[in-house]
């Protein structure tokens, strides 16, 4: 091994023991490890990247009682899956949920492969997730390591080797590999995550106390647990100034659809311009366009995305006379239906609000 301590790897499998006890007394009760089948753990995994179990827990029951399998994640049309995943963000997930479900199937009778190779070769399944399935659903011994198993391994080791770095990550998880427990390979890999997110907190914060391999861990003995795991500094988000109106004319409110590829791809959104207009200017483009109308000021808003930030402006113009026409991608709606058939990402809640309360 190139980064890791091959001597202290060497010595990892004889915590599994501890982890696993722990994990029997201490597990939380979530309801994808009620019945793991192996669609369950999978839409919980897609769903719990870069989200919280808190907020998840809502979702994976709405959706698993609207679409219980395969086939009828396959079937379901986009506005019901884009509607189930609301608020969830990253909506590619869904897109690539429903693309492995079609795959699967064409190509499995509907199953999903106890195979990890070819769990990874469907879209929006990476090593990861297919480690996961592969444990938890499988039994087999497959490896499953993200961001908090990589966190308590780089502080049992007391490692400081750059945890964001593909070849660190692949001797980390010849390292688990080693650990896995051969009769229970999925409470392993759910103990492992469980201590990440329970014990062994990200940001300076573990509770190393209550920690089950506490005798063990080099970065807990050296005082160095909150120093650990290393990555390097991020980049700056990019800050966007951005303008959004909601428009009302005759109790029917614009909305129009996103291009397909890039930002919050084919959703759907009120008028939003790059940069913030003034009162004079959107009055000037109004007239322009031959409409007439008022202008209020809604609550400036801001949405943090992974590398950029809108920092919104909000206006709700009430327009005179009969709506224009919406164009290619934009429609007239009705405020049931906009709240209840449109699917508007999180990052349009401030307006949204204003909609469902104050129209
Ligand atoms: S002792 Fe502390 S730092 Fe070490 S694994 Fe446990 S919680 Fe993490």
């Amino acid at each position: 091994m190139e980064y890791l301590d091959e001597t202290l790897v060497a010595q990892l499998p004889k915590l599994t023991p501890y982890i696993l006890d722990w994990y029997d007394r201490s597990a939380r009760v979530l309801p994808w490890r009620s019945t793991p089948t192996p669609y369950r753990v999978w839409i919980s995994e897609i769903m719990l990247q870069q989200t919280r179990v808190e907020a998840v827990i809502g979702y994976f029951e709405r959706f698993l009682a609207a679409l219980p399998d395969v086939p009828s994640l396959a079937a379901a049309s986009e506005e019901t899956l884009m509607k189930l995943w609301e608020g969830l963000g990253y909506y590619s997930r869904a897109r690539n949920l429903q693309k492995a479900a079609k795959i699967i199937m064409q190509d499995y009778d509907g199953q999903l492969p106890a195979d990890f190779d070819a769990l990874c070769a469907l879209p929006g399944i990476g090593e990861y997730t297919a480690g996961a399935i592969s444990s938890i659903a499988f039994g087999l011994a497959k490896p499953a390591v993200d961001g908090n198993v990589l966190r308590v391994l780089a502080r049992i080791l007391a490692s400081g080797a750059d945890i964001t770095s593909p070849k660190v990550k692949k001797e980390f998880t010849a390292a688990v590999q080693g650990m896995i427990a051969r009769d229970r390979p999925g409470d392993f890999t759910q103990s492992l995550m469980e201590l990440g997110a329970t014990v062994c907190l990200p940001n300076g914060a573990p509770l190393c106390l209550g920690c089950p391999v506490a005798h063990e861990c080099r970065a807990f003995r050296q005082g160095r647990a909150i120093d650990l795991p290393v990555k390097p500094e991020k980049k700056a988000r990019k800050l966007e100034q951005r303008t959004v109106l909601v428009i009302r004319c005759q109790e029917k409110l614009f909305v129009q659809q996103r291009p397909n590829t890039g930002l919050l791809a084919g959703l759907w959104e009120y008028v939003n311009l790059p940069g913030h207009y003034t009162l004079p200017q959107l009055t000037a483009d109004l007239v322009k366009r031959g409409l007439t109308g008022n202008f209020i000021h809604l609550k400036p808003s801001k949405h943090i995305f992974t590398h950029i930030e809108w920092q919104m402006q909000g206006w709700l113009l009430n327009l005179d006379g009969d709506p224009p026409s919406p164009g290619e991608t934009g429609r007239w709606v009705t405020k049931k239906e906009l709240l209840e058939q449109y699917t508007l990402p999180t990052a349009f809640k401030a307006y949204t609000n204003v909609i469902k309360n104050d129209l």
